[in-house]
């Protein structure tokens, strides 16, 4: 029945369990075992766990459970599984499915980390990855065949901004038998329509907007019930990637605020890059909604609003990206993204200082890119603070 609501009374109320005592807010599950009234009834859940039954919280907890719920209904999935961070959830999601010889084709603009585990782990255990140009829709064609097994990308790159044709590309796959997974942070739960396009797995890493204070590193994976249930959860329950009943406890309470939240910053996001558009101190200001965006068209039809973040070209490279940091007063320099607080990173040293210039070159990672990841602060103090460090150029 509540698939009926709307995303915003979702987000307060889908999922919730009372216990006994009736409480208002979720309760906080604090326990990594449960107990049974007889040998008969323990035999009888190791033997088939009814729904609302728990045997030990590597499996599932009951504050774990209202999260997966709860995010499961707002991302249209069946199901949904949470993990102890975002990356533990992109691990599993791939090496649940995957074996020696099966074949990956993946974007190649990817979270760092992401590219590790494909390149780096899954190649290891002779898993083979082709990476293409995700904006060229012949690399895909030319890439993907019949015995891919995964496609995987990120549905707007980081900290490119590059929005992916989730539709075409998910068409490609399925016929040639292809699971689709989407690493979603930027397009994020609110503004995704990943399932409708025809992704089949959908990760979130909750450290970001889903938690949107800073506090905790979470990760969920969504999917249909056969994925989720069954080779995602055999391999999380086992391997120990779950995650802790206090996580999702702040995700639960993070996810009541969150299309509050994240509209406000996408509203602030698009005011802020029209405002830039064209300042003399920046080579090129990106966002997924800017008309001058490369796939803005797609963006639209893709995404309810552009997104949180906005990438910032400053002139004179390295140096003036870090003038630039060091002059602002409210923005603070990290690397997370999608906090109350604006948060700025300069990618080249810090998220992605691993990867050889050259490939810092191929994905755009530009010595003067720095991405802006836009708070709850007002917008005009915001937009004030930026043209004034902007002047240390
Ligand atoms: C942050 C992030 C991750 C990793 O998530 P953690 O919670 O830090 O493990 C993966 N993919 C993308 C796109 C991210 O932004």
């Amino acid at each position: 029945m509540t698939k009926d609501w709307n995303t915003r009374t979702k987000l307060v109320h889908s999922g919730a369990r009372r216990s006994q005592y009736g409480e208002l807010s979720e309760a906080m599950f604090l326990t990594q075992g449960f107990v049974y009234d007889t040998a008969e009834q323990a035999q009888g859940r190791f033997d088939k766990l009814g729904e609302d039954e728990f045997i030990y919280a590597r499996y599932g907890n009951p504050t774990v459970a209202m999260f997966e719920d709860r995010i499961a209904e707002i991302e249209g999935t069946e199901a949904a599984f949470a993990t102890a961070s975002g990356m533990a959830a992109v691990n599993a999601a791939l090496t649940c499915l995957l074996k020696a010889g099966d074949h990956v084709v993946s974007a190649k603009a990817l979270f760092g980390s992401c590219l590790y585990v494909l390149e780096d782990i899954l190649a290891r255990f002779g898993v083979e990855i082709t990476l293409v140009d995700g904006t060229n829709m012949d690399e895909w064609k030319a890439a993907v065949r019949p015995d891919t097994k995964v496609v995987f990308l990120e549905s707007v790159s980081n900290p490119t901004l590059e929005v992916i044709d989730l539709k075409s590309v998910c068409d490609l796959a399925h016929e040639n038998g292809a699971t689709v997974i989407v690493d979603n942070v930027f397009a994020t739960p609110v503004f995704s329509r990943a399932v409708e396009l025809g992704v089949d797995v959908v990760v979130y890493s909750t450290t970001k907007h889903i938690d949107g204070q800073g506090r905790c590193l979470g990760g969920v994976v969504c999917g249909t019930k056969e994925f989720i249930r069954g080779p995602f959860e055999t391999y999380t329950k086992h391997t120990g990637g779950a995650m802790s009943p206090f996580t999702a406890w702040v995700m639960l309470k993070g996810m009541e605020t969150l299309d509050l939240r994240v509209r406000a910053q996408a509203e602030s996001a698009l005011a802020m890059a029209k405002t830039l558009e064209g300042h003399d101190k920046l080579e090129r200001v990106v966002y997924p909604f800017l008309a001058s965006h490369p796939q803005h068209d797609l963006a639209r039809e893709m995404m309810e609003e552009g997104g949180t973040v906005v990438t910032l070209i400053v002139k004179g490279g390295k140096e003036g990206a870090f003038r630039f940091l060091n002059a602002l007063t409210i923005p603070t320099i990290s690397n997370n993204l999608g906090d109350a607080k604006s948060i700025v990173t300069h990618p080249a040293t810090t998220t992605h200082y691993r990867l050889p210039d050259e490939q810092k070159v191929e994905l755009g990672i530009e010595p003067g890119l720095v991405r802006f990841s836009l708070g709850l602060e007002d917008v005009r103090d915001l937009i004030a603070d930026v043209e004034n460090a902007l002047k240390a150029v």
